[in-house]
């Protein structure tokens, strides 16, 4: 990941998430299962999303695509948000098979959230993540 594409203000977006004081957090169990189990399957997924200022148990928002059977796991695209720019407006990489994009807010990338930051802002997008059910 070249850094010095992306200028972010990592104390700015944590603060945004701290003073919402919760009220963004889903607690369906979908999402929930998300939580107890991202950060154990995929580690460096998600030391690279908290690299920006985000809480990856509380900061993201989370869609999940139904139960595979086949791989014993549920299919989910998280999305998140944080204050900054990318120049040339969109970075695609790969963490741990995973594919990752980072789009300039100002794009018009449809996420089913927009955050009110009132500063430019980019979308942190991982894609197809297979987590199996963890027991709750
Ligand atoms: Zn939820």
């Amino acid at each position: 990941m070249d850094y010095t594409k992306i200028n972010f203000d990592y104390n700015g977006t944590k603060k945004y998430y701290i003073d919402l004081k919760g009220e963004h957090i889903c607690d369906c169990l979908y999402c929930v299962n998300f939580r107890k189990s991202f950060s154990k399957y995929y580690p460096e997924t998600a030391s690279f999303i908290e690299s920006f200022g985000l809480n990856t148990d509380n900061d993201l928002e989370i869609s999940e695509f139904g139960f595979y059977e086949e791989l014993g796991s549920r299919m989910y695209i998280i999305e998140g948000a944080v204050i900054g720019n990318i120049i040339d407006d969109k970075i695609i990489t790969e963490i741990e098979g995973l594919k990752i994009e980072l789009i300039n807010g100002s794009t018009g990338y449809s996420a089913p959230f927009t955050p009110k930051f009132n500063k430019p802002f980019f979308y942190i997008v991982v894609y197809n993540i297979y987590l199996p059910e963890e027991r709750i």
